[in-house]
């Protein structure tokens, strides 16, 4: 059966990664989560302090970083980090590393070279405009603030990480704010992109829905 590419775009906390996860999961697809690589690149910035203001030296230290991925988890120069990236450090400081062109540059290369054989969910930012511009299906989500903050807490509580509501909530209206206006690659919905609004709608129904549009491009391509 011929294979095609998902992309996934959309805020910060709607959903995004574990819808994508269980879609490439029901479809036999690889699930690519490209905000974590976005963050696994801050985590070892923030490790070798390095100034993240001064782009030069950003740029100096962009070879000495090797992303992987072993199944679903993400490996920062061999090491699992799945539980690092998701730190308050990270999230505070991972948008300003996103807007840098450099990091952009090698991430969008490596996620497309992932995907040139198709068969891949991936989920982000601009998956649908910039990494694969032809993905054969592209869905947008957007849903509440409140909603997308209590669901982030939730998840963070899950892996051990206590964060207020507050905290999380300004963090994600921050995050929202640099990564809609930056210059380079900001988050726009794609023109030929389906919106779906999380907001009162099951983990289990959005995974649906997003299979069922699949199936069809599957079946039409
Ligand atoms: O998806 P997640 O919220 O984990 O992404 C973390 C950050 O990575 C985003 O806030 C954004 O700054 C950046 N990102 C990006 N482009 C992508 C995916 C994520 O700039 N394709």
């Amino acid at each position: 059966m011929k294979k095609i590419v998902i992309a996934i775009d959309g805020y910060s906390a709607c959903g995004k990664s574990s819808t994508a996860k269980q879609v490439a999961s029901r479809l036999g697809y690889t699930f690519i989560d490209s905000g974590a690589m976005y963050r696994a690149v801050t985590l070892y910035l923030l490790n070798e302090n390095v100034n993240l203001e001064n782009i030069n030296q950003v740029e100096d230290h962009l070879d000495q970083i090797e992303i992987t991925f072993e199944d679903t988890s993400i490996l920062l120069n061999g090491k699992n980090v799945d539980t690092e990236i998701r730190t308050k450090a990270v999230n505070e400081n991972v948008s300003a590393v996103s807007a840098i062109s450099a990091v952009r540059r090698k991430m969008v290369a490596q996620q497309q070279t992932i995907g040139k054989n198709k068969g891949v969910v991936m989920d982000g930012r601009d998956i649908g405009t910039i990494v694969f511009p032809n993905a054969e299906l592209k869905v947008f989500m957007i849903a509440e603030m409140g909603i997308r903050a209590k669901r982030r807490r939730k998840e963070l509580l899950e892996k051990g990480i206590d964060e207020p509501l507050e905290s999380i909530t300004r963090n994600l209206q921050e995050r929202d704010e640099v990564d809609s206006t930056r210059i380079d690659s900001p988050l726009v919905k794609a023109e030929d992109a389906i919106e779906i609004d999380t907001t009162n709608i099951t983990l289990e129904e959005q995974i649906v829905q997003i299979e069922e549009l699949a199936k069809e491009k599957i079946n039409e391509n």
